[in-house]
């Protein structure tokens, strides 16, 4: 961009009012979103800051890599972001309404449906859009219009193959915008904490009372401040310890860092080596991710199935058996799992996970 184009760009601060939060929420809610909640954007906590840098000197990552990558910007969304202001926090519901049958192999709920990626960025562009539009406050004209149906799907398209590129959208290419999903270093669950949606429980997991922790979390940065903040939440584990004593690789221990190369949802989906000894006796009938420190936490009794069409299972996926399992081709498993984040683990880690399981 020139620099006589770039001066043209409007600040955040005379392009944008103070935002409404109630408004913001409200919009949140219309779309679906289970939570919305906002904070301030600013430097993560030193605290917080401290014992990231710690988790990653004692290599707590394994080998993701990524999650040491732009650390600064991890830790100060101004850096990620510049001229960003607020940071609205969004949680969507994926407690399933459908299970694998029992008995059979079982993938984390989380991933029983199509790409969560893909609907969470189309959702928060949404919200984003119509959020500038109610706070926008300098004279439109042509080029700042509202973008029409037809503009605004075909915009989607691109965001979602944009966001693969770790993108960061903005509704009308101002600066300070942002929406992410689990593709940009920023620390969701500590944002989610901030935003006041909930706490992050010690199975590491965002839990949203009376609701539960299968949500998937996603944040759009706004460039302008609103006139309410909400209050961090906090802690409410009290002397609960039932997430500890399900995981059954200690990957959660009172009092230590998450130990992520032990967790099974490391192991299953993000090794691309052997599978550890104790992930090949822990895993059950277990063959992509693990939700036992979840189901095994009392706040996911309250979930509510979700009702989105996107993330239901497709019938042959409940149709699955073992024995079909062990004969997977190649083509089975891209009709499976066409548009799913399953494609994460690709086929030939899939077949890794299930070919540890007797046949
Ligand atoms: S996902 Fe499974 S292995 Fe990982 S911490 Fe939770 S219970 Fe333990
Ligand atoms: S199982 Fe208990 S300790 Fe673990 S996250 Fe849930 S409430 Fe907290």
């Amino acid at each position: 961009m020139s620099p006589v184009e770039q001066a043209k760009l409007p600040t955040p601060r005379d392009s944008y009012g103070l935002g409404n939060s109630s408004v913001i929420k409200s919009l949140a809610h219309s779309l679906g979103f289970f939570a919305c909640g906002i904070a301030k954007a600013e430097p993560v906590d030193e605290a917080v800051a401290q014992k990231y840098r710690k988790w990653l000197e004692n290599g707590e990552e394994a080998s993701m890599a990524y999650m040491a990558n732009y650390l600064e910007k991890r830790l100060d969304p101004r850096l990620l972001v510049p001229g960003v202001r607020s940071i609205v926090s969004l949680a969507l519901n994926y407690a399933p309404a459908q299970q694998l049958p029992e008995g059979e192999y079982q993938i984390a709920a989380y991933a029983l449906g199509l790409d969560y990626h893909d609907l969470m960025k189309v959702k928060m562009r949404e919200l984003a859009e119509k959020i500038a539009a109610k706070f926008h406050s300098f004279q439109e004209t042509e080029e700042n219009q509202p973008l029409n149906r037809e503009t605004r799907t075909k915009d989607n398209e691109t965001n979602i193959k944009e966001c693969g590129k770790k993108v960061p959208l903005s509704p009308r290419g101002e600066r300070g915008w942002g929406c992410f999903c689990d593709t940009a270093p920023v620390l969701e669950r500590y944002w989610a904490q901030k935003a006041g949606i909930g706490w992050i429980g010690r199975n590491h997991q965002l839990i949203i009372p009376h609701a539960g922790s299968m949500f998937f979390l996603g944040e759009i940065f706004l460039p302008f401040e609103v006139d309410v903040y909400d209050e961090p939440m906090a802690n409410r584990c009290g002397s609960c310890h039932r997430c500890i004593d399900a995981c059954p690789t200690r990957a959660i221990i009172p009092g230590e860092d998450f130990h992520a190369e032990r967790c099974l949802s490391y192991q299953l989906i993000e090794n691309r080596g052997e599978l550890s000894a104790e992930a090949k006796t822990a895993m059950g009938d277990t063959i992509y991710g693990c939700d036992r420190c979840q189901t095994a936490c009392p706040w996911n009794r309250f979930a509510t199935p979700n009702t989105e069409p996107a993330l239901q299972p497709k019938p042959e996926l409940l149709n699955m058996s073992k024995e079909k399992w062990h004969n997977l081709t190649v083509e089975d498993y891209r009709r499976l799992f066409k548009g799913s984040a399953v494609k994460r683990v690709k086929f030939e880690g899939l077949k890794r996970n299930i070919t540890v399981k007797k046949p």
